[in-house]
């Protein structure tokens, strides 16, 4: 959420660089930017409302060598010119990716000393609160440390100081920043994108970190200001995986990589044999219990694998969105096992939920995608994806090998509670192997016709039973997502009791029926809703059964279904987004990496 990008150097122009790393850093999210520059020693603050294209368009072509830039995903303030960062008070000027949670008191505090603000922006305070500490202390590093302590919530803060126009200083608490080299160029930003272009070299920072960077130095210091010696890591990925390869959308290049991600997710841990799971899935004999936290497409898959865990294995799982769990009672024992799930490792809500279970000494697990996240290296055993890059708001590859690693977990648990059978693994290696074919010939198909028939609704509703279900949350999720419909997804047992009032002649119903036990069940309500008028859609395995359209997909082990039954959910969703000419990848409202609460 948001992006930062600074940069000091001789060799490029800060502008024209920063530029280019926020551009990089759209996929983030955003609804405004801003710039900050050193030029023959002037301070040249240029910010725009909207797309980064606006901001360049009212850039004075001219050189820099040091400057820091932000695209702002608003969360104080609404978007406009005036609340974009950079921010400048007195002598400092900041931008920042994160919530001040203190600001209030802060902003009091601050105008009794007869401060005064422009913007409604939580940022703007932190930078007031900083240029009246360094006002007292004249020293930078000091401030810095002092602002820490002052300072409540998440940040990233990339700063200059007008007594210091050589230096950028930098500081973070629970939001991401790394810092780059490329020789004495050295460079801010919030991802490794955003860099790449220049080098793959750098550094992750812990947090209360600070960091003074200047042509040729760099030096980390931790909250107690002792200088620090970090570990420079080289990012292995390339920018091409960065770009479209002629896809119209990252979206559909994305769904077009699903079978590779499944495949190297797997192929990762699990090589047909269950002795490679006892190996490489780390020991989960002692837990009575599991809890699943994450968020928006991430709670879903975990629902997937509630369903699968407790029907397989025989296990309790309490599948929690991380936002709400942080903040409950939660009822651990020695034997549970906290997993949380995120793309980006970086999601605040889901952050803290591992926090709050390491807090209270229970184990931990994670799966990632970012090697290196927040939570990846926080948590007690990380388990990564193979999804790669990516770059479309809307997450679809990564949910893909989100389920792919769960399913190998359900299958160690089932394997050592002993209620696995031969059979079933068998099943689960049969299916394993016909999955690159299926997931192809799935994503083939046209779902355009179907898209033309619905893309103009107000409403459309998913119905499904248990996975079936958390399927069809994440089908809603993803049709809302870009194509702004609204959309529910409901218990298909639940829609008497009130939803059903909302069907209307033609209603768009897509069901979803792959769970075997409970087809007439399920199909039941299909007709209930068909009685009403609406226009029925269904996923299914089954052939004989009546829809209005029917999109029969291969039946395969229970535990890979939901990566087929997903796919023509997605290209509803993608298909339908683009016959209403919408941002598919850069949805409205939006951010990628979710670092605020
Ligand atoms: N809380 C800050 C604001 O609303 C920063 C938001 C962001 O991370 O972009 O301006």
């Amino acid at each position: 959420m948001c992006g930062i990008v600074g940069y000091v150097g001789s060799k490029r122009n800060a502008i024209d660089t920063i530029i280019h790393g926020l551009e990089t850093l759209e996929y983030r999210g955003y609804d405004s930017a801003g710039i900050a520059y050193y030029n023959a020693d002037n301070l040249n603050i240029i910010k725009r409302k909207g797309r980064i294209e606006e901001l360049k368009n009212n850039l004075p072509s001219e050189e820099a060598n040091i400057g820091i830039g932000h695209t702002r995903w608003a969360t104080h303030g609404e978007p406009n010119e005036i609340n974009a960062h950079p921010h400048h008070v007195g002598k400092i000027t900041l931008v920042h990716n994160g919530i001040i949670e203190n600001y209030k008191e802060l902003r009091e505090g601050l105008e009794n000393n007869g401060y005064i603000f422009e913007s409604e922006t939580d940022t703007e305070v932190a930078c007031a609160m900083l240029d009246k500490i360094y006002k007292d202390k004249n020293d930078m590093l000091l401030s810095l440390q002092e602002l820490e302590n002052t300072l409540e919530g998440s940040y990233a803060l990339a700063i200059l100081n007008d007594d210091e126009k050589d230096t950028i200083y930098a500081v973070r608490a629970f939001s991401p920043m790394i810092i780059a080299l490329d020789g004495d160029d050295k460079f801010i930003a919030s991802d490794v994108p955003a860099i790449l272009e220049y080098t793959n070299k750098y550094y992750l920072l812990n947090d209360y970190d600070i960091v003074k960077l200047t042509h040729g130095n760099v030096t980390f210091y931790n909250k107690d200001l002792n200088e620090e010696q970090k570990q420079l890591r080289v990012f292995e990925g390339s920018m091409e995986a960065g770009m479209k390869c002629g896809y119209e959308h990252f979206m559909l290049k994305e769904i077009n990589e699903e079978p590779t991600v499944m495949k190297d997710t797997i192929k990762y841990y699990f090589d047909g044999s269950i002795d490679s799971l006892m190996k490489s899935i780390p020991d989960l004999d002692k837990y009575n219990q599991i809890h699943i936290v994450a968020c928006g497409s991430a709670y879903h898959t975990g629902l997937v694998a509630k369903s699968w865990i407790e029907e397989i294995a025989g296990i309790p799982v309490y599948c929690e969105i991380a936002s709400e769990y942080r903040y409950k009672n939660t009822f651990y024992n020695k034997e549970t096992l906290v997993i949380v799930i995120s793309q980006s490792g970086e999601t605040a809500d889901t952050l803290a939920c591992l926090r709050k279970a390491i807090n209270d000494e229970i184990d931990t697990m994670a799966i990632v995608n970012v090697v290196g996240s927040s939570i990846a290296r926080e948590a007690d055993n990380v388990l990564y994806i193979k999804a790669g890059c990516e770059i479309a708001v809307a997450t679809t590859k990564a949910y893909v090998g989100q389920i792919a690693l769960l399913s190998l977990i359900a299958l160690k648990l089932a394997y050592i509670h002993g209620k696995i059978t031969e059979e079933q693994i068998k099943e689960y290696n049969d299916s394993l192997n016909k999955m690159d074919t299926l997931m192809q010939s799935l994503i083939k198909r046209d779902y355009k016709d179907i898209a033309n028939k619905i893309y103009q609704r107000e409403d459309i509703f998913y119905l499904g039973r248990k996975m079936d279900y958390a399927i069809g949350m994440e089908g809603s999720l993803k049709l809302k997502e870009i194509s702004y419909i609204n959309s529910v997804a409901y218990q298909a047992g639940e829609l008497k009791h009130g939803t059903i009032s909302l069907i209307e002649e033609g209603t768009p119903v897509i069901s979803i029926i792959t769970e075997e036990d409970i087809i007439p069940k399920t199909l039941s309500n299909v007709k209930e809703t068909k009685a009403r008028g609406s226009y029925s859609i269904v996923v299914t395995t089954e052939e004989n059964i009546e829809a209005d359209d029917l999109i029969i997909i291969p039946k395969v082990s229970p535990l890979l279904q939901p990566i087929l039954t997903i796919i023509p959910l997605q290209l509803i969703a993608y298909e339908v987004a683009k016959l209403r000419k919408c941002d598919i990848d850069k949805p409205k409202n939006l951010a990628k990496s979710v670092t605020v609460e």
